[in-house]
């Protein structure tokens, strides 16, 4: 058992966490981070499975996410875009498959006068809102009392198109059913992206990959903090006192270290926090909103083919379906493969529904229902994974955490508030970047930030 004194113990080497390590080490302060799994990265995690390199979490880039741009160049990583070439392919409500060219769906033009319709609406409000302070506006409470479903009805007649928008932050972002959640929290994913514009424009919104995968973010930082990562630890216990001088006295119990130290940053996500113990416990504010916090649930499908066939074909691999089994399909073919690889995704009550089924049946659902954008070829991939983070116990969901319907104007003031020693740092709290690697790392450093600050006692 290793026993460490440090100025800053953070628990969770994801992003956030190493990044706020990596800003306090800079900042002259002592560090130990403590990781639960065998590995740095949290959500972002790439291997390899059956010959084939796989992105299991989080990959995507967009060009507003300019910390996150800033850093990749720091570390020398190199980004290519996303294969975008060709027709796109999309399933309405007749479930018949459709090419089309350009950004908007081919629906009729009734549908297409409603979507964008909604489209300005949230638009406007994104812009009205901003994603810092959601909860402050005076319309907060009104949008965060209703769903996101009835908030579109409520706008919206045609059902069409009140589906395609719904998908966008509902199967496409929260992974949760669009009842589930408030338009106040669809209006907050649509202004941490720059607008609601963004999320349905796909070129933006999945703009670009890092070659070799995105955990090298992670793994990278890890490595400029060498022995102040300690993996396989996950931390049990956070015990902490006021000492004499003002400040606190912490002591963090985890498998591998106890870790002596004056603040402790909890860099996990949300749904995670009560899994450890604090010691005093934690005010009833926390102890209510963390139960307000949960993570959505989505499966990332992963195919990879001998060849990216659909592009044969004119086809650049994006398909949409609101009503499909797989709602989102991209081209997800690694830099300079020859193989062709697709990635898509089964969200919310459709996850529930598939893994229901036994590991075959699952798999000949999710690869019909690519073959039902994309042709009979799609049935027989080389490689075949399901990412499925629901089951991992140090995240318990995918892609990030979100409030249940009325939680973010009533408690979202409170989310960075510290208790004592005591700071929280994650992606899932973030303004510009919610619920992407961007947000993690601009929180780290927010995060980091405070510390300092309140370091100067
Ligand atoms: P995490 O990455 O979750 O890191 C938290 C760390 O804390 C983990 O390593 C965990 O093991 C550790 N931990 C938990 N509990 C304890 C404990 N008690 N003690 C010690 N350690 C603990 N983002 C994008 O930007 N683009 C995308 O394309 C994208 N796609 C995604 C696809 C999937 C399938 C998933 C799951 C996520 C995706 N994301 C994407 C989201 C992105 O991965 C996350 O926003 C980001 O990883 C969050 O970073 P974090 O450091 O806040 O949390």
């Amino acid at each position: 058992m290793l026993n460490l004194n440090r100025d800053v113990v953070v628990v969770g080497a994801g992003p956030s966490g190493l990044t706020a390590a990596r800003e306090l080490k800079k900042a002259g302060l002592t560090v130990a981070v403590l990781e639960a799994r065998d590995r740095v990265g949290g959500r972002t995690w790439t291997d390899t499975v059956d010959g084939a390199m796989l992105e299991i979490g989080g990959q995507w880039v967009s060009p507003d996410q300019t910390v996150l741009l800033d850093l990749l160049q720091e570390l020398n990583l190199q980004t290519y875009p996303r294969y975008r070439e060709g027709q796109s392919m999309y399933i309405g409500r007749d479930g018949i498959p459709v090419r089309y060219a350009g950004g908007t769906f081919p629906v009729d033009p009734d549908t297409e006068a409603e979507m964008n319709k909604l489209v300005a609406l949230l638009d406007g409000l994104a812009a009205e809102i901003g994603p810092t302070e959601p909860w402050a506006h005076p319309k907060a409470r009104e949008l965060d009392t209703i769903s996101f479903h009835h908030w579109l009805r409520r706008h919206s007649g045609n059902e069409e198109a009140c589906n395609n928008i719904g998908l966008f932050i509902a199967g496409g972002m929260l992974t949760k059913p669009a009842h589930a959640f408030s338009a106040l929290q669809a209006v907050l994913m649509a202004a941490s992206a720059g607008s609601f514009t963004h999320l349905t424009d796909e070129d933006f919104i999945l703009d670009r990959r890092v070659v070799g995968g995105m955990q090298q973010v992670s793994l990278l930082l890890a490595q400029e903090l060498g022995d102040d990562v300690v993996l396989d630890s996950p931390v049990r216990t956070i015990n902490w006192e006021p000492d004499a001088d003002g400040g606190h006295r912490v002591s963090v119990e985890s498998d591998q270290a106890t870790v002596n130290a004056r603040f402790v940053i909890m860099a996990v996500p949300p749904n995670l926090y009560s899994r450890v113990s604090f010691n005093p416990p934690l005010p009833r504010r926390q102890h209510q909103m963390h139960q307000h916090q949960s993570l959505g649930l989505v499966i990332k499908v992963h195919a990879v083919y001998s060849r990216p066939f659909w592009r044969n074909s004119g086809l650049s691999g994006t398909c949409f379906g609101a009503g499909s089994l797989v709602q989102e399909v991209y081209d997800n073919t690694n830099f300079g493969d020859t193989r062709g690889t697709l990635v898509g995704f089964v969200s919310d009550e459709k996850a529930d529904a598939v893994f229901e089924l036994g590991a075959e049946e699952r798999k000949r659902a999710i690869l019909e229902s690519i073959a039902g954008f994309l042709g009979a070829e799609a049935l027989e991939p080389e490689v075949y994974y399901e990412s499925d983070w629901g089951s991992e116990e140090w995240t318990r969901g995918a892609y990030a955490s979100s409030y249940d319907l009325g939680g973010l104007h009533r408690y979202g003031k409170d989310q960075h508030a510290p208790v004592g020693p005591i700071y929280w740092s994650s992606s899932d709290l973030a303004a510009e970047g919610y619920q992407h690697v961007d947000g993690a790392i601009r929180m780290g450093r927010l995060t980091a930030a405070r510390v300092c600050e309140a370091a100067k006692l």
